[in-house]
């Protein structure tokens, strides 16, 4: 540990992330760059971790730091922490290394009591704004130390509103805020048990612990889990002097993105409080006035902060979410860090910079969240079906959502948990509701700017949000809301178009998002320098349409089983399955042909010169057949029925019917398994039943067959599934060749030669893989399967029951059906992948599983040399990105190993 565990803001810099926190780095790199920062100091996320490691406990050695570097701030403010006569005042913050914005605590005008309350009285001459500090002090002091929940102090305050027969708190006189002092001490004794504590350094030291410990709370450990952001960083706290936004009508404070963290567009986008401290603009409680209107105010200021914005932004090379403070007159620098933004916002921003040449293209590509990626194509409304819009609020993250109304967390958590889409509507938000917004489809205010909580969390998490919206009155209490003449209640359904602030009575048909240009340019850089191969899992040539829009070099995976479940197939897929003759079945695989034929011919269409991976049959039969459950309740109702007829024809009828059923019953029991994942399935299925397979080849080909004489340029790869043994892959390569001869002659094969390859799903496979290989042309890793057997849960189990609780307790670390499991998965896979290469060095080698769209494992797939992945249609941009990513990051590491 390094011995120094306080840094002064001129002592650090930007490059001291890890130690400083990105808030006190920034702030040390402001410091350097001359701008205009209030003094102050950073005590180091080591001193925290130090902290947690005495049991939290802070050692004398640290204290003595601390006090030292207050003296240093004391000599350059020229005021005394403390000191009855103009007092230095400081605001304590957290600073994690990564961003964490709203979720640790904060306390501002430490260093006020009984008595400096009137030195900062006397030196400002403003004894209202001295007394209104300290109250603040007290609510926030006594929330983040002692823990006593706001409310006691807002009812507290509501009281003396009524008392003096004002609205707003601006409105109390100096002798109802010394009034309201004196109850808030004594509101800290009644739910504390201790006072106020009067003596500066104990306040001090107190904060610094409560900042510490806010490490732990659980709003801040709930945005590390969902942001995987490590527990064990610890945060730095910063100490920093204080400046007065409320000292009157020539001060005020507000928050400046440097470019709309929206949209993405090159214009200043913020928002300003006159006679207000910071605390008041995030909070939303009093909405704030757009940035431009500090120009006509104070036009001095505003040309000096537009200068200090660009400044930054030119440093720090990305956007800027700049907090500023303007004290009688006087612009500060209060903090500086890369402004969050939506994915949208994020691409333009990416791509603008490297127009501008601030940054360069891999940069940008770097600079793409890819798991943020899908909310870019997002939804917009069908404008024909728009009638009654309820209001219109601020346009706070685009995208449009449609759900059921709910006035709390708890309800959206319950209601979404049971398969409902919710929209969260709440006068502001706080970080309590995180989760409610995690689990909603859009989330609108009725308070609060394009700043607020609500916002700024919101854009993050890809949600749509509407807020500031004053013309709806919202009622958590009641759940109602109220809009003009319109009351909606809980469970009626809204519609919001966060990208124009719209909120709209009932369900309005969502339309599904188109790609911005910027997003197709990023996508074209990333295609550059990838070098995976991203190819689509998709069943129906609309699927196949959608992925090759959306940039898919192919298609890896077609689950053939997925075409016949339509009503108009399954009768005869039944028919099929319960067949007790081969020729029986025969006559039901003869009506199957054709569609299936039709299907691949489409698909083969839809993606003319590009590969077609289609699998062929996989999950177990009974799959396809009636419910067992739901055959012998119709039973029981038909029994029912024959007792109640009257007439013997209609008794006759029903018998005939109970008969029936009743086959179908011994039928469908007989096809019943143990455990289907692991019994009559995948290539099984085709080596007992092995016309089945054999129409699908012949359907294939036949299809490919029509393509060669249509001039469309086919290139079909047959895949057989769940392969454990090297001879069912050679009995069914023997079916595929003799049905492709049959079908498409030798002249055709030559001009259109197919390749055979299977799925490696189950460990025997991948153990085997030098054996397997002679007969493969390729090896598509079904990882949801080989997850599945290898971990030895059941897929449809595992989510449902234990995993949950084995994420919640850190038995995992990540959901290996979501992430796939390096170190036990990934050895099978890289088994496999070296045995097939040292038989046949240029087998083609991807994955199918899920988490071909899920950038950790696109990562470890590049890492690891295989040849693609196969996602689902709508990830395909995120896994051109993710493959990019990987290209430039391992590129990175290469020529770092080769510098040393
Ligand atoms: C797999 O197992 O990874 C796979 C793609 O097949 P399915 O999910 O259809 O079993
Ligand atoms: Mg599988």
């Amino acid at each position: 540990m390094s011995t120094k565990r306080v840094f002064d803001f001129t002592e650090g810099d930007g490059e001291m992330r890890s130690l400083l926190g990105g808030k006190g780095a920034n702030l040390a790199e402001m410091t350097r760059a001359g701008l205009p920062v209030p003094p102050g100091y950073t005590i180091t996320t080591e001193a925290c971790l130090h902290y947690f490691k005495r049991g939290d406990l802070m050692d004398d050695s640290l204290k003595c730091e601390i006090f030292e570097a207050m003296e240093r701030l004391e000599t350059q403010k020229g005021q005394r922490f403390g000191g009855p006569q103009n007092p230095l005042l400081v605001s304590v913050r957290s600073g994690s290394v990564t961003s964490m914005p709203g979720m640790m605590d904060t306390i501002l005008n430490l260093g006020l009591n009984d008595e400096t309350v009137q030195g900062l009285a006397d030196t400002t001459g403003n004894a209202r704004f001295a007394f209104d500090c300290y109250r603040r002090l007290i609510q926030m002091f006594g929330n983040v130390v002692f823990g006593i929940e706001h409310h006691y102090f807002e009812n507290k305050l509501s009281m003396l509103l009524q008392k003096e027969e004002v609205n707003q708190e601006q409105q109390l006189s100096e002798e109802a805020l010394r009034q309201l002092i004196e109850i808030y001490k004594e509101c800290v004794i009644e739910q504390a048990g201790r006072p106020f504590p009067q003596d500066s350094r104990q306040q001090l030291l107190l904060a610094v612990e409560a900042v510490f410990k806010s490490w732990h709370n659980p709003r801040a450990k709930y945005y590390r889990k969902i942001n995987h952001i490590s527990d064990k960083q610890g945060t730095a706290v910063n100490i920093q002097s204080m400046v007065f936004g409320n000292t009157g009508k020539t001060s005020g404070t507000g928050v400046l993105f440097t470019r709309n963290p929206s949209t993405g567009a090159n214009e200043l986008f913020g928002e300003f409080l006159y006679n207000a401290q910071g605390e008041d603009v995030v909070a939303g409680i009093r909405t704030p006035l757009p940035i431009a209107q500090l120009e006509e105010g104070m036009p001095e200021v505003y040309e000096q902060l537009i200068t200090a914005a660009k400044q930054l932004e030119q440093h720090f090379k990305d956007m800027q979410d700049i907090e500023f403070t303007v004290e009688q007159g006087k612009l500060y620098i209060l903090q500086t860090r890369n402004g969050k933004r939506n994915a949208q916002a994020a691409v333009r921003l990416a791509v603008e910079l490297v127009h501008e040449q601030v940054i360069t293209k891999n940069e940008a590509i770097m600079r793409i969240e890819a798991s943020h990626l899908d909310q870019l194509l997002h939804r917009g409304l069908d404008e024909s079906k728009v009638q009654n819009v309820l209001a219109v609020g601020l346009a706070a993250s685009p995208g449009a959502s449609t759900g059921q109304l709910v006035f709390d967390t708890e309800q959206a958590v319950e209601w979404s948990k049971a398969g409902k889409k919710v929209i969260l509507a709440r006068p502001e938000t706080t970080p309590e509701d995180i989760q409610g917004m995690l689990v909603s489809e859009g989330v609108f205010t009725s308070r609060g700017g394009l700043t607020s909580h609500a916002a700024v969390v919101a854009r993050g998490m890809g949600r749509s949000c509407v807020c500031g919206c004053e013309a709806v009155r919202i009622d958590p209490v009641n759940k109602v809301m109220y809009a003009g003449s319109s009351v909606l209640s809980e469970g009626d359904w809204i519609t919001l178009d966060g990208g124009t602030g719209r909120i709209i009575e009932g369900k309005v048909p969502l339309r599904e998002a188109e790609m911005s240009r910027e997003l197709e340019e990023i996508l074209r850089w990333s295609d550059e320098v990838r070098d995976l191969r991203v190819l689509a899992n998709a069943d129906t040539p609309r699927d196949a349409a959608v992925a090759r829009r959306l940039g898919a070099e192919g298609i890896g995976l077609c689950r053939t089983e997925h075409m016949f479940f339509s009503p108009a197939r399954l009768p005869v897929v039944q028919r099929m399955i319960l067949a007790e003759s081969i020729d029986e079945r025969k006559a039901a695989l003869e009506k199957i042909l054709p569609m299936q034929q039709s299907d691949f011919y489409e698909l083969f269409k839809s993606m003319s010169g590009l590969p077609v991976t289609i699998r062929l049959l996989d999950p177990p039969l009974h799959e396809f057949l009636p419910n067992l459950d739901e055959l012998h309740e119709q039973k029981l109702y038909v029994e029912r029925q024959e007792q109640l007829a009257v007439l013997a024809e209609e008794k006759k009828a029903l018998r005939a019917e109970r008969q029936q059923i009743s086959e179908m019953i011994q039928k469908v029991d007989a096809l019943q398994e143990k455990n289907p994942m692991l019994g009559q399935r995948g290539c099984r299925v085709g080596i007992v039943y092995p016309e089945i397979y054999d129409m699908q080849i012949e359907a294939i080909f036949k299809a490919v067959s029509r393509c060669l004489d249509e001039g469309v340029d086919v290139i079909p790869e047959l895949m057989i599934p769940l392969v454990g043994d090297v001879t069912e892959l050679k009995v069914m390569r023997e079916l595929v060749d003799r049905v492709a001869l049959q079908v498409l002659g030798k002249e055709k094969i030559r001009y259109c030669p197919y390749k055979v390859g299977t799925m490696i799903e189950v460990p025997r496979a991948a153990l085997t893989a030098k054996r397997i290989a002679a007969h493969a042309d390729f090896f598509s890793f079904g990882t949801n399967d080989l997850t599945q057997m290898t971990f030895g849960y059941s897929r449809d189990d595992a989510e449902h029951k234990f995993l949950a609780h084995y994420l919640d307790h850190k038995i995992l670390q990540h959901n290996p059906f979501q992430v796939l499991d390096t170190e036990g998965v990934g050895q099978l896979i890289e088994l496999a992948v070296a045995s097939g290469r040292s038989v046949k060095p240029r087998i083609k080698t991807g994955i199918c599983g899920e988490h071909g769209g899920d950038l950790k494992s696109i990562f470890y797939c590049h890492e690891i040399g295989l040849d693609y992945v196969s996602c689902s249609p709508y990830r395909i941009p995120l896994a051109r990105i993710a493959a990019a990513q990987a290209a430039i990051h391992y590129q990175k590491e290469k020529d770092i190993t080769a510098a040393v």
